[in-house]
């Protein structure tokens, strides 16, 4: 009988094409992981050329992810986690922060990428208290009406709602996201909260580097990457109140400790907030 051939990274998934950029990968290649492909890589030299400090991006966005999470389960009561646009799985994953906490915590990701729900569904076998879900984050109605994540996470009791380095990636009207959030907020029971992180054009001396990085982004091979002001991302958290310290980069969000250098133009370009629905 002839063996199986070897299962290795470098053979992408049914559906996987490597000749385009996936957001999911090329995030992926902005924290230095091995899930990307050339194509992918080609996106953040093409940012890197505009903003050097491109890939702190990433990791200014992930280190707010982790400390949202580690602040939901220690300071609220929230045990549900609807994660939409959750992306490969890396060093620190949402039910990861969350379960070490609060073993009991629910976490549903949500993404529609090939890559990411082969890797998720493979990582998350073992794990009761995980699902993951395809679907389009951008349409509502799919994520509302879903019944998968329905089974899975009740609208009846509080629970975070996350956003993460997802709205930047809408390609459609630039007022669309504030309604879509309207009604993913309308939707959340009192009590929940919403965590959301974006670029942002910082309306000072960085605003160049900001636009460049846009300009970089949208004529990529992937295609996405809008930078909304302060004001404009305010608008998206509309009906919650907001968490101190509010809306600011994401570098200054509860970080872990004293910033000793000064911010980069990219760690001045990404912003997050985290809203709780009274
Ligand atoms: N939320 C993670 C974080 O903050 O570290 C990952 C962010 S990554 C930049 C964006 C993710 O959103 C990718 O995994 C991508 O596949 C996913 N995504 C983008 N558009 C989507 C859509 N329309 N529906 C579902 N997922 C989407």
């Amino acid at each position: 009988e002839t063996p199986a051939p070897p299962v290795t990274d470098k053979l992408p998934p049914v559906g996987v094409d490597p000749t385009r950029a996936s957001i999911a990968r090329v995030y992926d290649a902005f924290l230095n992981g091995k899930d990307n492909y050339e194509i992918d890589r080609t996106v953040l030299k093409q940012v890197q050329e505009h903003m050097p400090s491109a890939q702190e991006l990433a990791f200014e966005n992930r280190g707010f992810l982790i400390r949202v999470c580690r602040f939901l389960a220690t300071q609220t009561d929230i045990d549900q986690f609807l994660d939409l646009g959750s992306g490969l799985p890396t060093a620190e994953n949402v039910h990861q922060v969350v379960q070490r906490l609060r073993p009991e915590a629910r976490v549903n990701y949500v993404d529609n990428d090939p890559v990411v729900l082969a890797h998720g569904r493979a990582l998350l076998e073992e794990n009761e208290n995980c699902r993951f879900v395809n679907a389009d984050i951008f349409d509502t109605k799919s994520i509302l009406e879903n019944e998968e994540i329905r089974s899975f996470i009740d609208f009846g009791r509080p629970l975070a709602l996350f956003q993460m380095g997802t709205l930047h990636h809408y390609n459609g009207p630039r007022e669309q996201p504030k309604a879509m959030m309207r009604e993913f907020i309308d939707a959340l029971p009192s009590g929940s909260y919403v965590g959301l992180s974006h670029f942002l054009d910082p309306q000072n001396e960085h605003s160049t580097t900001a636009r460049d990085a846009e300009d970089a982004f949208l004529h990529s091979p992937m295609g996405s990457g809008t930078f909304r002001t302060h004001a404009e991302l305010l608008e998206l958290f509309d009906g919650l109140e907001l968490v101190e310290p509010g809306l600011v980069r994401c570098a200054d969000w509860w970080p872990d400790g004293p910033q000793l250098k000064s911010l980069t133009s990219a760690q001045r370009c990404i912003a997050g907030a985290v809203g709780r629905k009274p």
